[in-house]
């Protein structure tokens, strides 16, 4: 899965990248002077491609077409520069939907579902191509841990027993990836950072970590008392105010974690009742 990788950096995939610098080469041409040599070339080729016949025009009216979700073009469109930067929009925007679509639909990374940012007008909305806060956290394991726990990359038993491994030829269904401390639960991300009380560990360091998470942001509880563990877990990890703190606290889970072996169903508990 490819998507995180420009969504977490603000990167655009080189097809839309090299699409869009296409389009602005179309709209200087498009802008010259009709004596310009540029100017008649482009408008040849536009001509050319207009006629059915291949031609710079064509690729990129091809290009444009052939993207997950397609850019229409005409012939036409191309020859204003107000319609150009239309274009140039309309392939930002087919670039993000397409990505976000791909977060939407994968399950590892369901913390990146209905994210919302500061945009550049000040109001919060859905940023989908941005160099996230997160990356810019300065303790190296800290940062390394918030970044696999985010995007589902980590040790904990919902994605370490997803799919089978080298010692274990069979499936391991969501439900009896259980918490290898409390055996009560799925030991998935809030679980492990919020619920278990089975490892001494894990209470005084949530006490701690709340009490700090809410000095540095007090309407931090109000969300724990009102919201589910997911929920609250979700707000935890994508507050610029307090991600610094959530780092260390996860860093810091999964370390309590990784102190036990993970418990494996083992292969005669797989029975036909259970259910994905
Ligand atoms: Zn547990």
């Amino acid at each position: 899965m490819c998507a995180v990788l420009f969504t977490e950096t603000g990167l655009l995939p080189i097809k839309y990248r090299r699409a869009i610098l296409a389009l602005h080469h179309a709209k200087y041409w498009a802008a010259l002077p009709n004596d310009h040599y540029a100017k008649a070339a482009y408008l040849s080729s536009l001509q050319v491609s207009a006629a059915g016949h291949v031609s710079w025009a064509s690729d990129l009216r091809a290009v444009l077409g052939s993207f997950p979700i397609p850019v229409p073009c005409s012939v036409s469109a191309l020859e204003p520069a107000a319609t150009i930067d239309e274009l140039i929009s309309a392939t930002q925007l087919s670039c993000e939907s397409t990505l976000q679509g791909q977060l939407d639909r994968a399950e590892r990374t369901y913390m990146l579902r209905n994210r919302l940012e500061m945009g550049g007008d000040g109001k919060m909305k859905t940023v989908v191509l941005r160099f996230r806060e997160y990356l810019r956290i300065v303790s190296v394991p800290h940062r390394k841990a918030f970044t696999r726990f985010l995007l589902s990359d980590h040790s904990l038993a919902v994605v370490a027993l997803r799919y089978p491994g080298h010692y274990r030829k069979y499936h391991v269904p969501r439900a009896w990836r259980l918490c290898r401390f409390c055996l009560l639960d799925v030991e998935d991300e809030s679980h492990a950072a919020l619920v278990c009380t089975a490892h001494p560990a894990l209470t005084p360091l949530r006490v701690e970590f709340l009490r700090d998470i809410f000095a540095l942001k007090p309407s931090m509880r109000n969300l724990a008392a009102t919201r589910s563990a997911d929920s609250f877990l979700g707000c935890l990890l994508l507050d610029r105010t307090v991600m610094t703190r959530a780092a260390k606290f996860v860093h810091d889970i999964l370390q309590i974690y990784d102190t036990k072996e993970m418990w494996v169903a083992p292969e005669h508990f797989n029975l036909d009742g259970w259910q994905e």
